[in-house]
């Protein structure tokens, strides 16, 4: 493998890709629309390519990271693009839908291109490192070819198999995990405000049970996989009642019910359908219906 590759997309991330191959001694070919971007990087030794065509020649792999699928569309619609495909291997780095990434694949393939998904969860200056974490996507043959390349972007890759759109939708997934904490933690804040607390030290608090969450998650996610929704200790009806309180006494506070009465909604709801006596994960089976 000859240590070289294009980096379409000199955005905050796509900046940073490019320097760190180019720390690893790779020869970079670059090209983003508005071309100054590439000025530093230049002076470090990479090569400015005229035209996204052009970028995409000069290396067998190219990684792509631009805003979205509608830049990235943009970019495969120029002059010369899908017939530099034939014989590349594109990494595509930008954040999509598993729709987006399903798309793409099959046009590079139409192109005569290998097609790698990814999906970075992980800010730029946290690029490059050990643990950075990097989900990808797409044939075994293609990954295996350009896992080394990829290692320089991020050391804790985790690959999902041949469906280029599980990249995507692994990256939702989490996502939403995500989300549903924050909101969570947002409706705990303003129960800490309104009780007068530091809200820094609720922070800290919350920071502190992560790692029994963390646990907790990992069982639940093994329960919902095995279908086994029988208790090993806590009944849902515990969470039945805990959404419930949680609710009565934003009522009672006087602050925003919005988060507290949709979780307990959720619980009630389960615990009329015969559920109460499950797992927690058994209100899945509600979000199935
Ligand atoms: P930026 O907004 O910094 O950069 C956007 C890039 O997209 C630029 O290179 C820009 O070109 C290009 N672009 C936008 N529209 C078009 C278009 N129509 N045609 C051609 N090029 C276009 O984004 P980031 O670098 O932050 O993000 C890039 C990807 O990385 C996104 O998909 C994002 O979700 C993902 N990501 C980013 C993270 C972050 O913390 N920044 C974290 C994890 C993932 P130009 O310079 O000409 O405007």
């Amino acid at each position: 493998n000859k240590k070289e590759v294009s980096v379409l997309g000199l955005g905050a991330m796509g900046v940073v890709i490019a320097r760190l191959f180019l720390d690893q001694g790779y020869k970079v070919t670059l090209w983003n629309r508005t071309a100054d971007k590439a000025d530093a990087l230049v002076a470090r030794g990479a090569v400015l390519a005229r035209s996204a065509a052009e970028a995409l020649r000069a290396s067998r792999m190219a990684v792509m990271c631009v805003y979205d699928y509608r830049a990235a569309d943009a970019i495969f619609a120029m002059d010369g693009v899908a017939a530099a495909m034939d014989g590349r291997l594109l990494a595509q780095l930008t954040t999509g839908s598993p729709k987006d990434a399903r798309e793409a694949e099959a046009w590079a393939h139409r192109h005569g291109a290998a097609y790698l998904e990814g999906a970075i969860q992980a800010a730029p200056d946290q690029m490059g490192r050990p643990d950075t974490p990097l989900l990808v996507s797409g044939a075994q043959a293609v990954f295996a070819e350009a896992e080394p390349l990829l290692k320089v972007l991020a050391g804790g890759i985790v690959y999902l198999g041949e469906k280029a759109s599980a990249a995507a939708a692994m990256d939702l997934a989490t996502l939403s995990s995500i989300y549903g904490t924050m909101l969570g933690f947002l409706h705990g804040a303003r129960i800490a405000e309104h009780e007068g607390f530091d809200v820094a030290e609720y922070g800290r608090i919350v920071a502190g049970i992560m790692p029994t969450f963390a646990g907790f998650l990992q069982h639940e996610g093994a329960v919902i996989q095995s279908g086994d929704f029988a208790i090993t200790q806590s009944p849902m009806r515990i969470s039945v009642e805990a959404t419930q309180r949680i609710l009565q006494t934003a009522q009672e506070a006087g602050i925003s019910t919005e988060f507290p009465a949709f979780a307990a909604g959720l619980f009630r709801r389960a615990d009329a359908a015969g559920l109460g006596g499950e797992e927690l994960a058994a209100l899945i089976k509600l979000l199935r219906k």
